[in-house]
């Protein structure tokens, strides 16, 4: 599969993999080798306050994985498989191009699929991107 991989699809992945609470999410990042060591632990949403509908990450449920990038890419293609949504944008047919205070995030069509959110079969050939 031809995707560029994101901190998303590795989290979500990781996710996956743990079999995690709806509620868990990861809170850090870290490149290994070819993969990445997540850690994290159950969320809730703050409904008060300035930062009311931010998520806050609570201290129970603390978990780590470290997953792959060729666990990710199989990841990726389940999820086309089950949902036939494209794993590069999950269906949403634009992906990030940029984020800036100032004018915030900026998207672009998906190239993965073509603007379609759709799934583009797995006939293509994977590319992998070795980390230097
Ligand atoms: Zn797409």
């Amino acid at each position: 599969m031809n995707i560029d991989l994101s901190f998303r699809h590795y989290g979500d992945a990781g996710k996956d993999k743990l079999r995690a609470d709806p509620s868990f999410d990861f809170f850090k990042f870290e490149v290994i080798e070819d993969g990445m060591l997540l850690e994290g632990s159950l969320t809730k949403i703050i409904t008060k306050g300035k930062n009311k509908g931010d998520v806050k990450y609570l201290p129970e449920g603390c978990r780590k994985t470290f997953i792959t990038r060729d666990e990710t890419v199989a990841w990726c293609e389940k999820y086309e498989k089950e949902t036939g949504n494209c794993a590069q944008c999950f269906g949403k047919s634009k992906v990030m191009k940029s984020w800036s205070a100032k004018d915030g995030t900026e998207y672009r069509p998906c190239r993965k699929c073509g603007g379609t959110g759709k799934s583009t079969g797995s006939n293509q050939q994977p590319i992998l991107v070795q980390a230097q």
